[in-house]
């Protein structure tokens, strides 16, 4: 096993992988930014560096500074988190050069799976069923054009290396497919520094389900079941839940096995997921696969009793896995709420600031992984999560009434946050009923604005 790992991350990601390694003996080494230096990683971690000024660009993400504090540190290990430099080959490249453990699959991997139209055909090769659409990136207009003559509209234009639903464009028509295809570019050349697009069938009204893999050094893969993430706002997750209510055991056993075929195909190791969109007919479609640890990853942990960090952890240090596909059961049904400092009222306007007083909520089936503490300032270079609430419980309805319980006492003052939209989620009686799709949230926050427009009589 390591002896000390540098955690190349921020926030609760990074509070979250020193727990890990704290239970396993490891020493911890946190890199953080100006701003950051009161972060909660920086007071819980073994040694910390500052690795740069706020912006990401100049810290988080700049690896000449993350390797150097590894070897100032001597380190063997990096873990990466998720976001910044965790699905970035190139820095996977230089840590196997460097002699440092990279804590996620080989660089090559990352390469494959990271270019989404890739990742398509290799699954499309693994016997696993895609979305419609182009073969590769499109290369003009024209072509886009053409494409969707064939597979008829509405069609979606997504970046080759997209990611967070960003460089995502739905054309209904020839218009808004040109649109579509030039302000898709443009957003994936800011967000990705690469513009190329392809194209794919827009699946109406589906559910987003993902399957957890684990895969260790020596070849044995194993699956954790199913999340259903079709919560989402502008295609960002924001309500997760393991089992999805939207599967039976027949359909949780294909997809199962359809993601243990592309992970088997691509000699997967490490934590890493396979993500479909499941149509209203039962139909399912690959459509990328993410080679990380995942914000959701707690709903699989305490819905199957497992510690996918630590798993990870293991794996990188070469230690075969200690289970077999047959140990892994769904015990439990587990939800998160996703809070961040957002005005979900106020077209979710980030609102950072100051925590003036922060009392999270706890007791029987309560788990809380959060950086934040009262007198935190939020940074605005960040993404605006303050905590993630997993609650846990024999059935679905019991985990419900418990998070509606939990986010009732969870008291975050100073800023705006997320809570008033969750509970309206868990209050709603098609999400009690576990009748939602991906537009679900749209649909809420549409009729609350018509019914808070009309008059009362
Ligand atoms: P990203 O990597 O940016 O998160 P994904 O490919 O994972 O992008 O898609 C994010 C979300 O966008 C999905 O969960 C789903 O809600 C929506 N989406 C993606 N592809 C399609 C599609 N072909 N049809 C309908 N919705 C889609």
């Amino acid at each position: 096993m390591f002896e000390k790992v540098l955690i190349a991350n921020r926030g609760e990601i990074a509070v979250r992988v020193i727990r890990a390694c704290r239970e396993l003996g490891i020493r911890t080494l946190a890199v953080y930014s100006e701003a950051d230096a009161n972060s909660m990683h920086v007071q819980l971690a073994d040694q910390a560096i500052c690795i740069g000024s706020g912006a990401s660009a100049d810290s988080y993400l700049k690896i000449d500074r993350i390797i150097s504090a590894a070897e100032v540190g001597d380190v063997e290990a990096i873990h990466p988190g998720y976001g910044f430099l965790a699905e970035n080959a190139h820095f996977a490249e230089i840590c196997e050069n460097c002699n440092i453990k990279f804590i996620g699959p080989r660089s090559a991997t990352i390469k494959m799976m990271g270019d989404k139209t890739v990742a398509k055909d290799t699954a499309r090769k693994a016997g696993c069923p895609i979305v419609p659409g182009s073969d590769g990136p499109v290369g003009s207009e024209q072509d886009a054009l053409k494409l969707a003559k064939k597979i008829g509209y509405p069609v979606l234009v997504k970046a080759v290396a997209g990611g967070g639903g960003r460089g995502m464009r739905i054309a209904h028509n020839d218009v808004s497919l040109v649109k579509g295809y030039h302000t898709a570019r443009t957003e994936a050349e800011r967000a990705f520094a690469n513009p190329a697009v392809y194209i794919e069938k827009y699946v109406e009204t589906p559910r987003h389900i993902e399957i957890q893999i684990l895969g260790d050094q020596k070849g044995r893969i194993v699956h954790l079941f199913e999340r259903d993430c079709s919560l989402q706002r502008r295609h960002q997750k924001v309500l997760e839940e393991t089992p999805s209510p939207a599967l039976d055991e027949d359909l949780r056993k294909r997809i199962s096995k359809a993601a243990i075929k592309v992970a088997e195909s691509v000699e997967y190791s490490s934590a890493g997921t396979i993500e479909f969109l499941l149509d209203p007919k039962g139909n399912f479609y690959f459509i990328e696969m993410n080679t990380r640890i995942q914000v959701e990853h707690p709903v699989t942990e305490e819905a199957v009793g497992l510690d996918l960090v630590k798993e990870q952890i293991r794996i990188a240090a070469g230690e075969p896995l200690s289970f077999e596909q047959r140990d892994i059961r769904l015990l439990r049904h587990a939800i998160e709420c996703r809070i961040n400092a957002e005005d979900a009222y106020n077209g979710f306007r980030p609102s950072p600031g100051t925590i003036s007083f922060y009392y999270p909520p706890g007791g029987h089936g309560i788990r809380v992984d959060s950086h934040c503490y009262g007198g935190y300032t939020i940074p605005s270079h960040y993404d605006s999560m303050i905590a993630k609430v997993i609650a846990y419980g024999h059935d679905r309805r019991t985990t419900i009434a418990r998070m509606h319980r939990a986010l009732s006492e969870f008291r975050i003052e100073g800023v705006k946050t997320t809570i008033p939209l969750q509970r309206a989620i868990l209050q709603d009686p098609e999400f009690q009923r576990g009748r939602y799709n991906t537009a679900f949230i749209e649909n809420l926050l549409n009729r609350e604005q018509r019914e808070a427009a009309e008059p009362e009589v």
